[in-house]
């Protein structure tokens, strides 16, 4: 598989339509199909003898191709495709580099710290698929390296871990993958803008664009973004995962993220801004928070060395409140004050609160979750940018004291 991933910088022709028809913003196409004035031509992009014709919505779609070129832009990517959610692009990622090679199975190494939904894909599906899967802790290089195997394809991280917003060296990662034609995949979800994996040594980037990049919790969506001949192969009519397990993404959807996309850096810099304010008056209280931007991180040095000043560290903050009761108790009374909503997901404009280990990390079992760290009594904040800071504040302290009382 070619390597080449990253390159500096789109041409403004890349992402922008000029001339007569050229709006300052795409227009919605919603054609399903095509036309051809030659079946000739409809023939040869079938082959894939012909470039540049819209064929099928399946394959390729105008609205979900400018996402696409706007999301490998902000990744710094040779390309990028939308689909339907973050695990189709999790799914069809891994289903694609694990068939490129022509074998069936093959051994995919994980961080032990993903996604709930991540963790049940690696652990129940892969294996029956022929692919064996093992978890470990992905901050630890040896640990790494002692998980390889001849055939394993695929190391697999996330920037900032969900839940527990653990940092991986991907320089140090990408260069044990490359001694041995391993491809590093990452989730970006928790840190866009933030860090570009590509140009650390990532493969291949995946994004639940359901997340930050929508912003507005209303829509369910994914991105894939590398080399142009990994998207091209996405979407292969005879070996396309995305073209044929089918989860394509919806042009108005495409067409919703890109226009959104124009104000991801301003809100990324608002969740940071309000993350770290909060989390620096928790520390300063001397209660358990975790946040990437506190200098009491462990991997805060690492993550200052490859994050983008400009958007801080993210809007995810976790508070181990020692038991569940009392995670509980806390999120109740936070929600009837305003500081905000009880909700799995983020990168909403307001502040959603969940439960980790009984929500979107109960799929790790109990066992696992302790031997890594994943305390039932986490809180998961993703800090929404709505409010004046001192206000959240002081809801947030008489919230705490309350159930502290
Ligand atoms: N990756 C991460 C880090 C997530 O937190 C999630 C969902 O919470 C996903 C992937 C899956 O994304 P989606 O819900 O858009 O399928």
């Amino acid at each position: 598989m070619e390597t080449t991933r990253s390159r500096p910088e789109q041409s403004i022709r890349d992402i922008q339509h000029f001339g007569e028809e050229g709006g300052v913003v795409p227009v919605i196409d919603v054609a399903a199909t095509s036309t051809f004035l030659d079946p000739a031509d409809m023939e040869r992009t079938f082959q894939g003898e012909m470039q540049g014709c819209y064929l099928y919505s399946r394959h390729s779609n105008p609205t979900v191709n400018f996402f696409g070129k706007k999301l490998a832009a902000m990744e710094g990517a040779t390309a990028a495709l939308g689909v339907a959610s973050g695990m189709a692009a999790i799914t069809c990622t891994i289903d694609q580099i694990f068939r490129s090679n022509g074998k069936v199975g093959g051994h995919l190494v994980s961080s032990n710290t993903v996604y709930g939904g991540t963790y049940a894909l690696f652990k129940n599906i892969l294996p029956t698929r022929g692919i064996a899967v093992d978890f470990v802790e992905a901050t630890d290089l040896a640990a790494v390296e002692k998980a390889f195997r001849p055939e394993t394809r695929v190391l697999y991280v996330e920037t900032l871990s969900n839940p527990l917003l653990s940092a991986v060296d991907l320089r140090a990662l990408s260069a044990l993958c490359r001694k041995r034609k391993i491809l590093l995949v990452v989730d970006n979800t928790f840190a866009p803008l933030i860090v570009r994996p590509l140009e650390l040594g990532a493969d291949v980037v995946v994004h639940s664009c359901t997340k930050f990049i929508s912003g507005a919790s209303d829509l369910i969506a994914g991105a894939i973004a590398g080399s142009e001949e990994f998207i091209a192969s996405l979407i292969d009519v005879n070996h396309g995962s995305v073209m044929l397990n089918g989860p394509v993404m919806d042009p108005r959807v495409a067409h919703e993220l890109y226009l959104r996309m124009d104000h991801l850096p301003i809100r990324m810099q608002a969740h940071a801004r309000m993350a770290d304010f909060l989390a620096r008056r928790m520390a300063e209280m001397k209660l358990p928070v975790i946040y990437p931007g506190l200098e009491s991180h462990r991997q805060h040095k690492l993550l200052k060395g490859t994050a983008n000043p400009e958007y801080g560290f993210g809007g995810i903050l976790t508070l181990d409140c020692g038991t569940s009761e009392r995670a509980r108790d806390l999120a109740t009374k936070l929600q009837d004050d305003k500081f905000g909503l009880y909700a799995v997901s983020l990168g909403f404009s307001r502040t959603l609160m969940s439960c980790s280990a009984k929500s979107t990390s109960s799929e790790i079992p109990e066992d696992e979750q302790k031997a890594i760290g994943l305390s039932p009594g986490l809180l998961r904040f993703s800090i929404g940018y709505i409010g004046d800071a001192e206000t959240m504040w002081n809801r947030f302290l008489k919230c705490w004291k309350a159930v502290s009382a």
